[in-house]
């Protein structure tokens, strides 16, 4: 149903803004409270829906997508700016999820355990928690979603879903494809408009019973803080100012490889960027300077364009967040070694394209060392010694992900085991995750359950505890 906000949600193409992707109408707060009223209806039904059935029509829902992937990867590139390769991967990502996620529906297990007394038996179920909101941002518009729906779907709860407003045609798509695969009404509600109107409904209406969030601290702290006051479950994944090591005995080209992955991709907008570069003394000009050529051979364009390495950034907001930073490292003394500029003119002149940038002699005292950009902006910092790395690697609020190139197992685990990370990769970029086993950040990256894997969907369940008492007699034990 179209919603009866005040706004239009405009989705324009990033790498060229005559370009409209789509135009919806905002959904109202009266839209969003109907979202909530119709996802409770249709609970009590959902829930009551055997776990491997809803895991089908998780099955359908990821059996269409597949069957458009390419269309909706181009979509994807045109509404979000990222090249179509990664719009593709973002697809097989998402895909993998949800069909994880609807396998997950014929193993919502619970144990058994012995108990203390004869005759006893203990056992744990786990159950669907009710109405639950998802709030996601604009940087992943397919794969965010899929690891949150699919798995708050099949452990039985009902949905309302608000995408961020910037991929407002991704998000319709999910929904088209969920109602196609079967999902009853009511279950899967989609919810578009600005987070300044309706968000704060989605996360203190009575009848939210769990919130998962995804963006950013401001935003993630206020829903945090709002469903601590409710007493309700939460998950917020924010965040990150991941670094990547390059120690002394890295292979370089297997280093700068991950590196350029990992700061470039996605034109950087991605929670898990690498934004920070700590170098090893000893290999650090050496590696710079490879890092510079090949940023500086970077083709930036429109990313359904053969050969592109790297889009735009997602809007005019984001490109100036960009700009604004890099101006204020060169102000705070860090040595700009690439990139740095706005392009402008001929293919540039109708989208938001930032060159890939390289600054040297970044100090933790530097906002570029500290603060996430959400852009292709990379702080490099020197040191020489194990101590003094992991001083820096951990001198930073963040917390996500981090990675370390170096061929000396002993070093590798000593630092995955200090690291002040949820997520540590060895010899490959910090980008990256996989269904089966978690996702998500410490510090200020993330607070409340991981997501992906078993906890993710054990995040969306209330577990039960049942003590089965079959002697018939009163209990006399002075355990209980
Ligand atoms: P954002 O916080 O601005 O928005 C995220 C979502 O929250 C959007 O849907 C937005 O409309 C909604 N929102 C806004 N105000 C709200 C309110 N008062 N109540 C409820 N919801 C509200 O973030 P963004 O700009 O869309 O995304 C970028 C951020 O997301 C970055 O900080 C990035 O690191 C983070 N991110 C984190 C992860 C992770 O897994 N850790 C993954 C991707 C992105």
């Amino acid at each position: 149903m179209e919603g009866r906000g005040s706004r239009e949600i405009v989705s324009v193409n990033p790498a060229d803004t005559r370009d409209v992707v789509a135009t919806f109408q905002g959904a109202s707060a009266e839209d969003a409270r109907n979202a909530l009223a119709a996802a409770q209806s249709a609970f009590p039904g959902w829930r009551a829906t055997p776990g491997p059935e809803r895991g089908r029509i998780l099955a359908r829902f990821a059996a269409i997508a597949r069957s458009r992937k390419e269309e909706l990867g181009r979509l994807m590139t045109r509404e979000q700016g990222k090249i179509l390769p990664e719009a593709l991967g973002e697809l097989e990502k998402g895909l993998n999820l949800v069909e994880w996620f609807s396998g997950e529906g014929m193993r919502l297990m619970g144990i058994t355990a012995p108990s203390e007394l004869p005759n006893n038996l203990l056992y744990t179920i786990r159950q669907p928690i009710g109405v639950a909101s998802v709030i996601t941002p604009w940087n992943f518009p397919w794969a965010i979603p899929c690891w949150k729906l699919a798995p708050a779907l099949v452990a039985g709860n009902a949905v309302v879903f608000k995408p961020a407003s910037l991929v407002p045609a991704m998000a319709a798509k999910i929904a088209e494809m969920f109602a196609e695969a079967g999902m009853p009404p009511g279950v899967f509600n989609l919810v578009m408009g600005a987070g300044s109107e309706i968000g704060d409904i989605l996360v203190e209406d009575e009848r939210v019973k769990v919130v998962s969030f995804t963006g950013s601290n401001e935003i993630g702290q206020r829903v945090h803080t709002i469903c601590g006051r409710r007493g309700v479950k939460v998950t917020c994944e924010m965040g990150g100012k991941n670094p990547a090591i390059v120690w002394e005995d890295a292979d370089l080209d297997l280093a700068l490889a991950g590196v350029l992955k990992g700061a470039f991709g996605s034109t950087g907008q991605r929670c898990t960027a690498t934004s920070r570069l700590l170098l090893h003394e000893d290999i650090a000009d050496k590696f710079l300077g490879k890092l510079v050529a090949a940023a500086k051979a970077f083709k930036i364009g429109d990313g359904l364009a053969p050969g592109t390495d790297m889009g735009p950034a997602v809007d005019e907001g984001q490109l100036k967040t960009d700009l604004e930073y890099i101006e204020s490292a060169k102000k705070e003394g860090a040595k700009l070694l690439c990139g740095g500029r706005r392009l402008e003119g001929g293919a540039y002149a109708h989208g938001y394209f930032v060159e890939p940038t390289v600054f040297d002699g970044v100090t933790p005292k530097m906002r570029l060392f500290q603060e996430e950009v959400f852009g292709p902006v990379l702080a490099t910092a020197r040191f020489k010694t194990f101590d003094e790395m992991l001083r820096l690697a951990n001198d930073c609020r963040f917390g996500l992900t981090c990675a370390i190139y170096t061929q000396d197992l002993t070093l590798a685990l000593k630092f995955t085991e200090s690291v002040e990370a949820g997520m540590v990769h060895v010899n490959s970029p910090t980008i990256g995750g996989e269904a089966q086993v978690p996702f998500g950040g410490v510090k200020g990256s993330g607070v409340g359950e991981r997501e992906m894997s078993k906890e993710g969907l054990h995040f969306f369940t209330e577990l039960k505890t049942v003590f089965l008492d079959y002697t018939g007699k009163r209990r006399d034990s002075s355990i209980y």
